[in-house]
């Protein structure tokens, strides 16, 4: 597929100012290409969350600008962030964040009824299929093991067809074997539906299911691989400080 569903163009982010500023990401232009899989690595404090919320409309940057989908988010309001947000971009963090007192169907149909929508049945019974669980709908989150519970989280983000899927550690919560199965799943969004999924992790082996891994260091991007092998990747990373 051809295209742009991510664009930043020289975006900065100071959080603070004067002796307290810290800037967060620095001049940072990247073109993230439509149906591919990004990875953005970095030690800890290297700008990953602040690149992911930039990207994906949950903040600002200070200056530069950012596109979704062709979009230009730079100058939106807030409600008109909100609203491209809902249509155009799906999230998955570390932390499932499921409603404990809605069901899996309710839970997956959330994003939908807060635009606002309802849900299509077909719809959500592919989704429910695609994520591996099927005959789980009237199940509630207590009741599914955590690998589970992400998928349920997955599934809410696929529900409303998002051009992007942004994802800060979202394996980060789960032992290796489940991590995979993830990671499979992400990467199955991209192989077989077309979309667009950029990660935050630090964890080499999740970055090895990427397209390309951009290398975040104080908040620059200062190289890139492309395919790499998880071994690579923790070669790399290992130059950029992380465990030292
Ligand atoms: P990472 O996700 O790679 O650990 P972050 O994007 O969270 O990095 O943070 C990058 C830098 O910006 C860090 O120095 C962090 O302390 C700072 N930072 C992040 N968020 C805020 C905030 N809300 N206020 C002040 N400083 C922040
Ligand atoms: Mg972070």
């Amino acid at each position: 597929m051809i295209g742009q569903a991510v664009r930043l163009d020289a975006v900065s982010k100071t959080y603070g100012r004067g002796d307290r500023a810290v800037t967060a990401l620095d001049n940072v232009s990247v073109m993230i290409p439509r149906g591919t899989f990004t990875a953005v690595m970095g030690p800890s404090g290297s700008g990953k969350s602040t690149f992911l919320h930039c990207a994906a409309g949950l903040d600002q940057p200070t200056s530069g600008s950012v596109k979704i989908a062709e979009q230009e988010l730079t100058g939106m309001d807030e409600t008109e962030l909100t609203h491209l947000r809902r249509q155009r971009v799906g999230f998955v963090f570390q932390a499932f964040n499921l409603v404990p007192a809605l069901t899996v169907r309710q839970n997956i149909t959330l994003p939908l009824r807060l635009a606002g929508q309802r849900a299509d049945r077909r719809w959500l019974e592919e989704i429910l299929h695609r994520v591996g669980l099927t005959g789980r709908a009237d199940h509630r989150p207590a009741q599914l093991s955590g690998g589970q519970q992400q998928r349920v989280a997955i599934a809410r983000a696929l529900i409303t067809r998002p051009d992007v899927i942004f994802g800060d550690e979202p394996t980060g919560a789960l032992d290796t074997v489940t991590a995979k199965e993830i990671l499979t799943l992400l990467r199955g969004c991209v192989d077989e539906a077309g979309q667009t999924v950029v990660l935050v992790t630090h964890d080499p082996v999740a970055a090895s299911y990427a397209h390309r891994v951009l290398f975040l260091a104080d908040g620059r991007i200062v190289d890139h691989a492309d395919n790499p092998t998880a071994e690579q990747v923790a070669e790399r990373m290992t130059h950029l400080g992380a465990w030292a």
